[in-house]
């Protein structure tokens, strides 16, 4: 017979896989190798759990986590396989959102499961102390309101990156809605599920409490996310990440599952860590992205200003005569799939004309941390010449072109005014480079709802089309110079 001690080990092992993966995905290089580690870690763990249930209990539980990780592998992967590179952030979102739906059930069901035998401990029917129960009451009320607003929240959030839902064939904008007196409620709300809370776990006799919680928690995640439009998304999905892990640890508690505690602490620290980032790249405090509803949440602006599209031969030869090149990628390069053929360009311009090639990275481009990095590496851009805005912000002056993809926010000279969505948030400042060329459709605003000057000054050319067509067109027109 196993001694269960020595089990724990295994719990030790994935624990060491997680830390190990975690530190591995801080650089592209070996992000790969980081995510391989992470899923050594999470079969060590499940491996792990079915035999210590197996020996502790003999309950045959291996079955259902059989089925449990095979009915969850194969919804993941068919999601994964179907899913394209610009719903990659929505997929997150939704993932973030059944990792805290995964442990508001558990702690559902520990509740569930707990009322009505009152002090005693339902793993073994013997009397619990009562400390101990009290603890374990708090964790599940914890689990519950964190996993709860987790789950609402990133659906919720994975429908604001969509930009709405489709109903009948009729598409619903995801509103964006946050007056001021939304927060006193938002409050009350958080209050409310804590005084329910300690109810709960002074009068575990009572099944009222915990659907109080789970319907609070629910709203407060909704509440939560509502109001938050613009640029500042990308606070909110990290938050919500670290959130799900949170509710993790809490369940892990509740459980008594050591690695469920390392690895929720582990994710839920990891993503306040980014949402912290990303707070810094926006320019904002966490508390006014939870509290305040920048200039009007995103409205989208009408346009009424036009400007004269350029063509890819005249950029051709505006790029013949460039020394200094910074190819600055966002948002449409990754709806248009185009990173292959900016490599291409910054290719060519090294071989052909001898041009210094740097690619500038803003924290926020895109729709998910990271997203420009993890396109541009598929291309095989040498990390090295991924240069990031604190660092390649002071260039801009030298640089004799400015390659823009599929950029708008983030390059928008709004964002200085110190008004609307954008306000504070650090640009790119690719207006300040000699001469600008931007790919994109039109003259429409970016993810934040912002017209653009930039788009409208002299030194700026438009090329108007679709980023991976253009790109192909200047990259053919360059052959031929
Ligand atoms: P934006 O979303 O501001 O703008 C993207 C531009 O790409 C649009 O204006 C669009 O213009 C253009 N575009 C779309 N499709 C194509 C195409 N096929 N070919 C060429 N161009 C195309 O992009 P940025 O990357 O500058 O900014 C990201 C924004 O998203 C920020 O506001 C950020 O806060 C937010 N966000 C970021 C997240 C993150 O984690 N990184 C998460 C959530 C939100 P047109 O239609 O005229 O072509």
């Amino acid at each position: 017979m196993i001694d269960p001690g020595i089990l724990d080990l295994g719990y030790l092992l994935s624990a060491g896989l997680f830390i190990f993966g975690l530190k591995m995905l801080g650089h592209p290089r070996t992000a790969p190798r980081g995510n391989q580690y992470g899923m050594m870690g999470m079969a060590t763990a499940i491996i792990t759990t079915v035999v210590k249930l197996e020996i502790e209990t003999g309950l045959l539980g291996w079955k259902y986590i059989l089925g449990g990780v095979l009915l969850g592998s194969l919804i993941g992967y068919v999601l994964a396989v179907r899913v394209e590179m610009t719903g990659m952030p929505e997929l997150v979102a939704l993932f973030n959102g059944f990792g805290g739906a995964a442990s508001a059930l558990v702690a559902l069901s520990e509740a569930l499961e707990r009322i009505g035998i009152g002090a005693v401990d339902p793993a073994n029917g013997i009397p619990a102390d009562p400390l101990t129960l009290w603890v374990i009451w708090i964790a599940i009320g914890l689990s519950a309101l964190v996993g709860w607003m987790t789950l609402t929240g990133s659906i919720l959030a994975m429908l604001k990156l969509r930009g709405g839902i489709s109903i009948f064939g009729k598409w619903i904008r995801t509103p964006t809605w946050g007056p001021p007196w939304l927060n006193p409620i938002k409050v009350a709300c958080g209050l409310s599920v804590f005084t329910l809370i300690y109810l709960s776990a002074v009068n575990p006799e009572n099944t009222d409490y915990v659907w109080y919680i789970v319907g609070l928690s629910s709203l407060l995640g909704i509440m939560l996310v509502l109001p938050i439009g613009g640029a500042d998304m990308p606070v909110v999905v990290s938050l919500l990440n670290s959130l799900s892990g949170i509710a993790a640890a809490f369940t892990g508690f509740i459980i008594g599952n050591s690695v469920l505690i390392i690895a929720g602490s582990l994710v839920g620290a990891s993503g306040l860590v980014l949402t912290f980032i990303m707070c810094k790249a926006m320019n904002r405090r966490l508390v006014d992205v939870l509290f305040k509803t920048f200039g009007g949440g995103g409205e989208k602006e009408s346009l009424t200003r036009t400007k004269v599209g350029s063509d890819a031969y005249e950029v051709a030869m505006l790029a013949d005569g460039a020394q200094s090149v910074i190819i600055v990628p966002g948002y449409g390069m990754a709806v248009s799939q185009s990173q292959h053929q900016v490599k291409e360009f910054g290719d060519l311009m090294e071989e052909l004309f001898d041009t210094e090639v740097k690619y500038a990275i803003h924290p926020v481009a895109g729709r998910m941390p990271g997203h420009m990095n993890v396109l541009l590496a598929e291309a095989n851009v040498p990390y090295d010449k991924l240069i990031e805005m604190d660092e390649i912000n002071p260039e801009f002056p030298d640089c004799d072109l400015c390659l823009i993809i599929g950029a708008n926010d983030t390059i928008n000279p709004a964002a200085r005014s110190g008004e609307g969505p954008l306000a504070g948030m650090p640009i790119m400042d690719c207006d300040k480079a000699r001469v600008v060329v931007i790919i994109k459709r039109g003259l429409s605003v970016g993810y934040a709802g912002v017209d653009n000057d930039l788009f409208y000054e002299d030194k700026t050319m438009m090329l108007f089309g679709d980023g991976k067509e253009m790109m192909t067109k200047l990259n053919a027109a360059i052959k031929e110079l």
